[in-house]
């Protein structure tokens, strides 16, 4: 079987079939529990130096029958592979809106927005924004709560097409957030072209931020490029009061993470923006 090449050894190898029959029963219990509304949205929150509520991203979970919570850091990935985020994104948009709509009639949300991730896969979808036009629409929400999250890789794969499409979603009031800024490899050129509101810090920099001189440089580096090309930075993963005080420090004022909130329920939710307390 050696001389037959590695791929063909490799198709026979156990371990490797053990790892697809998971896969298998991972996507058909995907669509099972889209079927079945076994996803839920949780809500972070997001505060300005002064610890008032801003706003919230929007962070999909599975609660699984018998497994309990999936992250998502473990479905998304093969969400996007078998193109089931197309229906699953769709249903985190509409919910997203259904609930910023109970939360406009339960307080006064005028000050906050709501961050939504989209992954590549949904946003190259030719019908994206009449989709997106369409939930707006039938949520009568204000469109200028909400924020669409993307990656640098789902911008850079088509900078004309993707362009084009945010300006589109940009006349409806829609935000965009540049999520894990940092990770890519995102060009000056482009970031001034595009129509973007806010870089987001990836948390990978922000967690030794005061530690490790390399990621303070990078941090401050994405701060000042941010000011510069008139952006809102916000870091994430923010979990201690010295990151805090670094970010303030260096000019960077909007801030997610465990010292503030972890994700929570939409009730949970709802309940912080009546109380109005500081975070
Ligand atoms: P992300 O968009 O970068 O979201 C931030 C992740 O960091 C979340 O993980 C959040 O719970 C976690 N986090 C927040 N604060 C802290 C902190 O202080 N410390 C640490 N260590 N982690 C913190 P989560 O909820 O597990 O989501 C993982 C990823 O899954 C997200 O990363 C995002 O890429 C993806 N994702 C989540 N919901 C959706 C969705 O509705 N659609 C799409 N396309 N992707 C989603
Ligand atoms: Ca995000
Ligand atoms: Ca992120
Ligand atoms: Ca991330």
């Amino acid at each position: 079987a050696k001389t037959s090449g590695r791929n063909a050894v490799r198709f026979f190898d156990p371990a490797m079939q053990a790892v697809l029959v998971v896969r298998m029963m991972l996507e058909s219990n995907l669509r099972i529990a889209l079927a079945l509304n076994q996803f839920q949205l949780y809500y972070q929150v997001q505060v300005n130096a002064d610890g008032q509520l801003i706003g919230a991203e929007a962070l999909l979970r599975w609660i699984h029958p018998d497994r309990g919570f999936i992250s998502p850091a473990e479905f998304i990935p093969l969400a996007e592979e078998t193109g089931l985020i197309v229906p699953i994104g769709l249903w985190v948009m509409d919910t997203a809106c259904a609930q910023l709509k109970l939360w406009e009639a339960q307080a006064d949300t005028r000050h906050l927005s709501l961050a939504v991730n989209v992954s590549a896969k949904q946003f190259k979808q030719a019908d994206f924004v009449d989709t997106i036009s369409h939930i707006v629409h039938k949520h009568q929400i204000d469109a200028s709560r909400l924020k669409i999250e993307l990656t640098e890789s789902t911008i850079l794969d088509n900078v004309d097409a993707t362009t084009e499409k945010m300006h589109q979603l940009k006349k409806l009031g829609i935000a965009f957030s540049m999520d894990d800024f940092g990770t890519g490899y995102s060009s000056l050129a482009y970031l001034q072209r595009l129509p973007l509101n806010q870089l987001k810090i990836d948390q990978s920099f922000v967690r030794d931020i005061n530690l490790d001189e390399n990621d303070a440089t990078i941090v401050r580096a994405i701060i000042a490029l941010g000011i510069n090309l008139g952006l809102n930075v916000i870091a994430e993963g923010v979990e201690t009061a010295a990151q805090r005080s670094f970010l303030i420090e260096n000019h960077c004022y909007s801030f997610q993470g465990y010292l503030f909130s972890k994700p929570i329920p939409a009730e949970a939710f709802q309940a912080l923006i009546a109380m109005h307390k500081t975070l």
